[in-house]
Parts: structure tokens; sequence; C-alpha cells
């Protein structure tokens, strides 16, 4: 009898009394390595973080609760669905003064800015131009549109139409320096590396990144969402 049948049995059975110990509670593991453990948006971002942002995105009340006070100045928007493809679900008003002007998000995009504002864009900020970001400049996030591509405008409803991505044009910097898109991103400056660093590192907690490497429609800003597509360029 060949062995292999009965090894992957074996390690099949392994893993799933190991899932239901962690699961059950029977073993204790820490809430960053718990895949059923929600979101801790202060926590140290490790491979499940992905597996727990696309959790918050089916769970609104689980979603609420991780988006703390604390990670993101923000209050709760009721739902404005307006039947054309437009509006939003499960909302909150980011009134928070490093993304002022105020604007609305979806929570689970909200979320996923609290992350790359904590773990990659404060974290590049210092690497590469000595002192932290205080703003994040933006041309808001709500519009009811189609996508926007080289040609015009396409015929499918844009992530702006539901209030699930959000277009960042630049940075201000503590020491007074003002970063952006549309003038530092070609080069090889300090700038330059700090923006591209932290183009890569949105792809980590949005679902769609685009950047000046996308199309001319994006040389002047970052598209951040939350859309059911994975992109990253
Ligand atoms: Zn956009």
């Amino acid at each position: 009898m060949r062995a292999w049948p009965v090894l992957l049995i074996a390690a099949l059975t392994t893993a799933g009394v190991a899932a239901w110990a962690v699961h059950s509670g029977r073993v204790a593991v820490p809430p960053e390595w718990n895949p059923w453990a929600p979101l801790d948006i202060a926590a140290e971002p490790n491979w499940l973080t992905r597996h727990k942002l696309r959790r918050l995105a089916k769970d609104p009340a689980l979603c609420r609760a991780v988006l703390s006070r604390d990670a993101l100045e923000h209050t709760p928007v009721p739902d404005n669905d307006l039947g054309n493809g437009c509006g939003w679900r499960d909302a909150v008003r980011v009134d928070d003064a490093r993304f002022a002007p105020a604007f609305t998000l979806t929570c689970k995009a909200a979320v996923s800015l609290a992350m790359w504002e904590r773990h990659d864009l404060q974290v590049a900020a210092m690497i590469h131009l000595g002192a932290r970001v205080t703003r994040v400049e933006h041309l808001g996030s709500y519009a009811c549109r189609n996508v926007r591509g080289a040609g015009g405008e396409g015929s499918r409803r844009s992530q702006h139409a539901a209030a699930n991505a959000l277009d960042v044009t630049g940075f201000r910097v503590a020491d007074g320096r003002r970063v952006r898109v549309l003038t530092h991103w070609l080069g090889d400056g300090a700038e330059a590396r700090f923006l591209r660093e932290v183009r890569d590192g949105a792809c980590h907690f949005f679902d769609g990144t685009l950047s000046p490497d996308y199309n001319a429609a994006h040389r002047d800003h970052f598209h951040l969402d939350r859309g059911s597509f994975r992109m990253c360029r």
C-alpha cells in the first residue's frame, strides 16, 4: 500500500484538529495569529491581515467595532443607496485632521486607510523624508460616476460611486515640505522613493491601488479602493 494517502489523511486530520482547537479557544493563540480574532489596526500586519480585511467587508458590525476613533477620527453615517449604482452603505464620515477636508468613505476602506497610514505611510516618511506626514492631500472619495480611462468615462460604475475609494494627490510633511504625485513621481530623489514605497505599501491594505504607472488619468494621484478587483500598479 502506498504511504501518501495515509500521510495526506493524517496531515488533514492534524490541520483540522488544530483549527478546531484554535477556533474553540482550547488553544490560546495571540490575536494577531488567530484567523478568527478581529483585526487590530494597531497590531503589526502579517499574512493574516488580508484575510481579516476581507472578513470586515462582509461584516459591517465587526468593521465598526474595529474602526476605533483612536485609529481614525470618524462618525458613522446613515446608508444612502440612490438605486442607480450610486450612494453608499456601511460608511463613515472621516473627519480626521490628518485627512482634512472631511469625506465619506465605506468602513472597510476607512480601516484600510488607517492601516496604511499607520504601518506604511509614516514608516516610509521617516525612512525617506526624515519626518512624519502631517496631512494626506486628496481629491475626496464619493462621486457618482463611471470608471475613467485614458479615453474618457467608461460604462462601469467607479468605486467612487459607492464611496469605496479615495484619490490621494500628495502629502504635507512635518518639516514643511510638500510631496506631490504630479511633480515628484518621476525622478530618483527621496520624494520619488517615498511615493513609490507608499504606493507599494497601499497594495497590502487596499484591493485596487492605481498610480501614474497605471495610466495618464492617474498621473497626479493614487487611486485607493476596496472594490472586488485586485490591482496594484
Ligand atoms: Zn479614484
